[in-house]
């Protein structure tokens, strides 16, 4: 192209022609958008695509992702036809094998999470995977998947047909030209500064792969992501190895294997990864490799040893050592940036850029048409980091145990162990001291557990009951029967005022909001399909002062769309949750103790359930809200940090005499089950409107409009599809759930678990679920068949029910 056809306006924008930029053209132009421009810096694929292995294995741990997979499978396999480039497609299968028993429990519960998510996969004998893959060694197996539906394609000709697609529907492609600026205008992305002149632009799109970081930098937008290094090898041609050959994953030894030419390419993720460009990504790095590692892959090829004694005598040909970006959570990142309007980001793929690449494109591209993504994307959405994720040295750390996540234990309530502690509650060391596991949620450590001693204050992974079973039990029943206090101080938490706030929360709320001051109101806050953006506590403080309290991960996507829905002037959001310290005193002698510590009014008519007063403890002056996740009598106490920690000693010395212990967050998980309460990002998501998840109480369709109500009103007259039922096993000595399992009635599938945990009060399995309906109503006739969950291969039978498994009355709460 000569500089005089080079575009000076676009639509749109696409930085960088790996196989996801590509994607999002094809996919774009596809939506029918014009002028959509995708610039390169090098060659198409020159990034980190042109070596990849090109496997496309379709089960994920989330169903979404899932379906993202299969449709870049429906979509690999037809574009040869549409564009006539070829991909290199071929459904091959794949053959997972375990050396573990702890490693065949997790196939079982893999093979009935397929089942729940529509993948065809089915358990095999180490015999018959060996019969699968004749060159691999059986002998030391104890179990074995088929998924018949895995493929393997040529990620470069994958990445040119997608090209070639979004060339045909009119996209332009630029090759060798680099984005050097991004323009903003009143924080709006405009366009972009190039290697070759400026173009003006609606929408600008960051796929620039592990140079997305720096492209973020550009304008202010983090992108949290580190390269790593990423290794495999080929060998020349082996007997008995053939282009029909599945792909073979054998997760306890590192390795996957495929079949190259008549060789094996054996690659893998070392649990101890090696981090790469630390001082930036070299702009220069078309077609770019690393230099062969045999240290670093010595742990990968001991095992392949052992699972195929053919590499032996196998000669070598290529060590392809390339880099690939990581995230903090092992989750791409994806959508409209919370810095900059306009500005899109696809970055951070992890090793699974090919495989999920066609459905990430889409779903991108449907989310810049639409405004909003069409299904529940909260696991890889750029909102769920915040600006302290993109710090390099927190990335080189974590990056290091994040590649090797691929293949280790997906252990139920596992933690990250690197880059902690990073974020700590005024109360972290009164905790610590008393052995309680913390646990990191957007880099906030919170408590677990407290054990009986610093020795126990560890977690042993297992499927069945883990070490803190009985440290659980105990909080669990203290909370019931007397008071426990819990540092909830990482929820999340805003001050919206101004004269207008109210009616711009009338406008995001589905609740009614319009309340005297000193009240606290639980609503969702839906987008215009009327299903879940967030559900959060309103605080009407005084007339023009609201205090929003919500989940500890969703503080950058909350802030994000409440800005966003905001009048220009009259309503100012501002982030206070480093602010207070939130400590929740919770159980049937929790106004007790606070009478201990206050003179203010805390009976039923002064202090009624769902209000909020400020009153003083230990010399502090806090927001107390009678509000409760457990499903008893209780507080939560608003402390500005400063004091936390005198208020805690004061609950702790005042509250010996009632029986005061700490409790953790297993605990409250336990105590939210029995209770039915929903959680945000679980059965609360994009995917599920309030009547579905059974919250109607906390919607109000009169009371004027709101984001949502067209959608709600709609949905009203109809039976759900699906909806949220509490499960509880009927007998205390079962397997543990742990949420993901297959849900059946009357011996077919009909959902899956959302939360699961084991209710001490009620003495075994509580859980949430969706199930569909199939157009019927739910009532007790419905309710009443047969239910059960599948956990690990057994069908455990359930009670079904519409109502929280543990429910005296609800007197308590009201108490
Ligand atoms: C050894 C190895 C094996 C792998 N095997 C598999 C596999 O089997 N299956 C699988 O699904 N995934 C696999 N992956 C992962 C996969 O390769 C990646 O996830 C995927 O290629 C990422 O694609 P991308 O488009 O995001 O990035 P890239 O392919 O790196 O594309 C980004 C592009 O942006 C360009 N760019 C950057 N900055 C600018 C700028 N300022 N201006 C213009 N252009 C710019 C770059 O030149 C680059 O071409 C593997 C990765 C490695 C390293």
């Amino acid at each position: 192209m000569n500089q005089s056809n080079f575009p000076s306006n676009a639509r749109a924008v696409i930085i960088g022609g790996g196989v996801i930029g590509c994607s999002v053209a094809y996919h774009l132009s596809g939506l029918g958008w014009r002028d959509v421009v995708l610039l390169e810096q090098g060659r198409l694929t020159c990034g980190t695509t042109w070596h990849a292995a090109g496997l496309v294995g379709q089960l994920r741990a989330h169903q979404n992702m899932t379906r993202l997979v299969q449709y870049s499978a429906e979509l690999y396999q037809k574009l040869e036809a549409e564009t006539g480039q070829a991909t290199g497609w071929k459904q091959c299968g794949s053959v997972l094998v375990a050396r573990t028993p702890e490693r065949v429990t997790l196939f079982r519960r893999i093979h009935a999470a397929a089942r729940a998510q529509g993948v065809a996969c089915e358990i095999i004998s180490p015999k018959e995977a060996g019969e699968k893959y004749p060159v691999m060694r059986t002998d030391d197996l104890l179990g074995a998947l088929w998924l018949p539906d895995d493929a393997k394609v040529n990620p470069a000709d994958v990445t040119q047909a997608l090209a070639r697609g979004a060339r045909q529907n009119g996209a332009r492609i630029i090759e060798q030209t680099r984005v050097t600026a991004i323009h903003r205008k009143d924080g709006v992305a405009t366009g972009v500064a190039t290697s070759r002149g400026d173009i003006a632009a609606e929408i600008v799109i960051n796929c620039a792969g592990q140079w997305a970081k720096q492209v973020g930098r550009m304008c202010g937008v983090s992108v949290p992501l580190h390269s790593a290094e990423h290794m495999y090898v080929v060998t020349g041609r082996i007997d008995g190895v053939h282009p029909n050959l599945p792909v073979l994953r054998d997760p306890d030894g590192y390795i996957y294997v495929k079949e190259e030419v008549g060789g094996l390419l054996v690659g893998g993720f070392e649990p101890v990864a090696k981090p790469w460009g630390m001082d930036g990504i070299p702009e220069n790095f078309e077609f770019g490799m690393l230099p062969d590692d045999w240290d670093q892959f010595q742990i990968l090829m001991e095992n392949a040893l052992i699972r195929l004694p053919a590499l032996e005598s196998a000669e070598i040909k290529t060590f392809m050592n390339g880099p690939e970006s990581f995230t903090p959570d092992n989750n791409f990142i994806m959508g409209e940036a919370p810095e900059l309007k306009n500005f899109y980001v696809a970055a951070g793929f992890n090793s699974i850029g090919i495989a999920s690449g066609g459905g990430a494109g889409r779903a991108l591209a449907e989310w810049i048409v639409n405004g909003e993504p069409t299904l529940d994307l909260w696991p890889v959405d750029i909102r769920r980091f915040a600006p302290f994720h993109n710090d390099d040295r927190f990335l080189k750390e974590r990056v290091s145990e994040v590649l090797g996540l691929h293949y280790m234990m997906p252990w139920p309530n596992r933690e990250l162990q690197s880059a902690r502690p990073l974020r700590k509650s005024p109360l972290y060391q009164r905790l610590a001291a008393q052995h309680a596991l913390f646990g990191s949620k957007m880099g906030w450590e919170r408590p677990n557990f407290f054990a009986p001693s610093a020795d126990e204050a560890r977690l042993d992974y297992a499927w069945g009951r883990q070490n803190w079973f009985h440290s659980a039990a105990t909080e669990h029943s203290a909370t019931r029967e007397a008071v426990t206090v819990t540092d909830l101080t990482s929820f999340s938490k805003y001050l919206l005022q101004g004269p207008d706030a109210e009616g711009a929360l009338q406008r995001l709320c589905a609740n009614d909001v319009k309340v005297p001051p000193g009240t606290t109101i639980y609503t969702g806050l839906l987008n215009a399909r009327g299903t879940y953006e967030s559900d959060l506590t309103v605080a009407r403080l005084s007339t023009g002062l609201f205090l929003l309290v919500t989940g500890t991960a969703q503080a950058t996507r909350d802030a994000d769309w409440i800005a966003r829905h905001l009048p220009a002037s009259g309503a100012t959001l501002s982030d206070v949750t480093a602010d207070y310290a939130v400590i929740a005193v919770m159980g049937p002698r929790a106004r007790d103790l606070l009478a201990r510590l206050t003179p203010a009014p805390l009976g039923n008519a002064a202090f009624p359930f769902g209000a909020i007063r400020e009153i003083a403890i230990a010399g502090a002056t806090l927001w107390a809200s009678r509000r409760t996740y457990v499903g008893e009598l209780g507080f939560e106490l608003y402390v500005p940090a400063g004091q936390a920690g005198a208020v805690y000693d004061a609950l702790m010395l005042a509250g010996q005499e009632l029986g005061v212990r700490n409790a953790g967050y297993y605990a409250v998980e336990s105590l939210r089950l029995e209770k039915g309460y929903r959680a945000w990002g679980r059965e609360l998501t994009p995917d599920y409107n309030p009547y579905e998840a059974g919250l109607a109480f906390a919607v109000k369709l009169d009371k004027g409009d709101f984001i949502g109500r067209d959608a709600l009103l709609a949905a009203k007259g109809r039976p759900p599809a699906r909806r949220l039922l509490s499960f509880a096993a009927t007998s205390p000595d079962t397997p543990i759930a742990h949420g993901g399992e297959l849900v059946l009635r009357n011996g077919e599938p009909v959902g899956d678990i959302t939360s699961a945990a084991y209710g001490h009060s009620v003495r075994g399995i509580v859980a949430l679920g969706y199930a569909a309906t199939g157009g019927a109503r739910v009532d007790d006739a419905w309710l009443a068949a047969r239910f059960e969950i599948d956990i690990a291969g057994e069908r455990v039978p359930v009670r079904a029910s519409l109502k929280a498994p543990y429910d005296p009355a609800g007197a308590k709460l009201k108490a």
